[in-house]
């Protein structure tokens, strides 16, 4: 889906405020102005989340690898009478591991859940913290406690550099889980060595952050440059469907021009030439409108043109359908797969709303105000097979011709060769 382009004084503002953001080196890592700040953020949780989408099986794997290692490290390091308790240790925190890896995938592909990105991931990553780090402060035997030290750091440097988090709240979690356990470790009197302790979560978390916030800084200016070159691109995407849009319009009317009518109906031609659907026009004069335009002057007169626009607008039914200035005060509306009898009621519906327009005209003989006369013309590709698009034009004009002949205010369908 094309994204929504913003309106050009939106686009122009958003520009200049990131170029005085990227002039201004102390304004990166303070909250952005408006919804920049949550775009950001966005983008970067949108990132992690493609990552993990595209590489998670890479995740998996090592993390397969790594069961594969520390498995046997902790069989064999621990003596016998620890080993029970070690492994026991070591499968908690293996699952643990693997339920909080395991889980990113599937929020990574559930819309749903990734919606939630921002709550889902604090608690996936302090319940991986602190399970690794619980377990591995029990390990009866010290090097095995070592070891997993490290592990603690590996997981905080994957919370700080892949989770697209604010650094803030990676630290907060991050200090959280860590430090969680140190009261179980009181109240359950387990002694655990004060200096790995220190390395392993306070050490790593400030250096974590640290290194997260420096990152992020550079982040914050690449996504700024790159906010700009989308917005360029949008301005011009808004240039160019303007462009289309002003050679497809008529000025005064805002409805589709002559050259746009032209386009349509040979794509609608060919359409109802291969399905065989009926292809119907209607043909829209108003009464006595250089009269109209003698009393009131040209600037009134385009305010009239305008309404009776607004009409054939509000009586376009079908996305198909399309209403067109074809010049001067008439007007065509071409109502693909439609029978003569569904156009002859449109055409009725049209003639009686720009009646309920009440625009006074004394200059018209027919009415003391603004009418139409309506010709109707319809191509039926199974019964005729002898025509063109100008021909279907020229019956709804000469049906025109005879509701005028008819005294005006009327609609008139064109009837093969005769006209009813
Ligand atoms: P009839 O009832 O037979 O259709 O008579 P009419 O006066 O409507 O038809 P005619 O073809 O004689 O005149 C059409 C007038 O439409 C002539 C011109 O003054 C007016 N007209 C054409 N284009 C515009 C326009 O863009 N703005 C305005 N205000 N008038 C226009
Ligand atoms: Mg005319
Ligand atoms: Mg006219």
């Amino acid at each position: 889906m094309k994204t929504p382009i913003p309106l050009p004084s939106a686009i122009l503002q958003e520009d200049s405020l990131i170029r005085h953001l990227l002039a201004n080196e102390r304004a990166i890592m303070r909250p952005f102005p408006d919804s920049l700040e949550q775009r950001y953020w966005n983008a970067l949780q949108e990132r992690s989340a493609s990552m993990i989408r595209n590489v998670y099986y890479i995740f998996i794997l090592v993390y397969l690898v790594l069961g594969f290692i520390t498995f046997p490290t902790v069989y064999f390091i621990s003596e016998p009478v620890n080993r029970a308790h070690d492994l026991l240790l070591w499968l908690l925190a293996y699952t643990n591991g693997m339920i909080c890896l395991g889980v990113l995938p599937i929020m990574a592909h559930v819309p749903k859940m990734l919606r939630h990105y921002n709550q889902i991931l604090p608690v996936l990553t302090f319940l991986g913290v602190f399970g690794t780090c619980l377990c591995t402060m029990l390990f009866h035997q010290p090097q095995l406690a070592q070891q997993g030290s490290y592990l603690v750091i590996f997981v905080y440097m994957l919370a700080y550099f892949m989770s697209g988090m604010p650094p803030r709240t990676m630290l907060l979690t991050c200090a959280l889980a860590g430090l969680t356990p140190l009261p179980l470790f009181m109240f359950l009197n387990i002694q655990i060595d004060p200096v790995m302790y220190f390395y392993a979560v306070i050490l790593s978390n400030a250096l974590g952050f640290l290194l997260a916030y420096l990152n992020t800084s550079r982040d914050r200016i690449s996504f700024l440059q790159g906010r700009l070159l989308e917005l360029d691109r949008l301005q011009s995407r808004a240039m160019s469907e303007e462009l289309i849009r002003l050679s497809r319009e008529d000025s005064v009317t805002g409805l589709a021009n002559r050259r746009y009518l032209n386009e349509t109906f040979s794509q609608e031609w060919e359409r109802a030439q291969r399905s065989g659907e009926p292809l119907s026009v209607i043909f829209v004069d108003i009464d006595h409108f250089k009269a109209y335009n003698d009393t009131y002057g040209h600037l009134q007169g385009d305010d009239a043109l305008t309404q009776v626009a607004n009409v054939l607008k509000s009586h376009l039914q079908r996305t198909g359908d399309l209403a067109a200035r074809y010049g001067g005060e008439e007007f065509i509306m071409l109502m693909p797969n439609t029978p003569p009898e569904g156009a002859k009621r449109v055409a009725d519906k049209i003639l009686a709303a720009v009646d309920r327009l009440n625009i006074t005209h004394h200059g018209s003989h027919t009415a003391k105000h603004i009418t139409v006369s309506i010709g109707v013309s319809t191509w039926q590709p199974l019964k005729q097979r002898q025509m063109n698009a100008n021909r279907l034009i020229d019956q709804a004009d000469s049906a025109v011709y005879q509701a005028k002949a008819a005294g005006r205010h009327c609609v008139r369908v064109f009837e093969s060769e005769r006209v009813e």
